[in-house]
């Protein structure tokens, strides 16, 4: 099986996590570019055979960084983070599929509760943070899919609830995000299936 190496990096537009696999032997044969869905960022991945160069669309503060990474980093092991030199916290990973899918998860729900703090407008901030991190743990252990069969989602929150939204089908799972039982009924949920629409009669 020809080996495959995955780029994630937050999409400065849309906000949507953007995640793109490519063989070790593309990488190396020309620049390679992975874009987001709606079209308005794009990551673009260099190499000379011992360095790669990397132009990042920064999702946490909107701009655009440069990296240069041993080639041996991006080509083997788990992968790496590369840090937002304006935020300093990490912004793109590269690597090992799965590690830099959990890590992009993780990230997308960081954003989201950063852009969450800003505003504080919900019914219980306490209860807001709680919820958020409670899922960041669920999709750590990839326990966030959609009956469609998807795994990928995204995240809208309100006031006092938070919305998973499949990717695939656009199906729609609410959770409360109120007050302290809808934190227990959350912490509970080893899993959270969302209810996709396909297969639905339309009467
Ligand atoms: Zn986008
Ligand atoms: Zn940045
Ligand atoms: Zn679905």
């Amino acid at each position: 099986m020809e080996e495959v190496r995955s780029f994630g990096y937050l999409c400065p537009k849309c906000g949507k996590a953007v995640l793109g696999s490519r063989s070790v032997f593309a990488l190396q044969a020309a620049a390679v570019r992975i874009g987001c869905a709606c079209g308005e960022s794009e990551l673009e991945i260099q190499t000379d055979g011992t360095k790669f160069r990397l132009w990042v669309p920064c999702g946490l503060c909107g701009g655009e960084h440069h990296a240069e990474v041993d080639a041996a980093a991006i080509l083997t092991g788990r992968g790496v983070g590369l840090a937002c030199p304006e935020t300093k916290q990490l912004c793109c990973y590269a690597g090992e599929e799965a590690q830099v899918r959990s890590a992009m998860e993780e990230l997308a729900i960081r954003a989201e509760k950063e852009k969450c703090e800003e505003k504080e407008a919900f019914t219980d901030n306490v209860i807001m943070y709680e919820v958020l991190s409670e899922l960041k743990d669920i999709a750590a252990r990839g326990g966030i899919r959609c009956t469609c069969g998807s795994t990928a989602y995204g995240i809208q929150v309100h006031r006092d609830a938070v919305d998973l939204i499949c990717r695939q089908c656009g199906g729609k799972l609410r959770l409360n995000a109120g007050t302290d039982e809808d934190l227990d009924r959350l912490c509970c949920q080893m899993t959270l299936t969302i209810r996709g629409t396909k297969g639905m009669t339309v009467v």
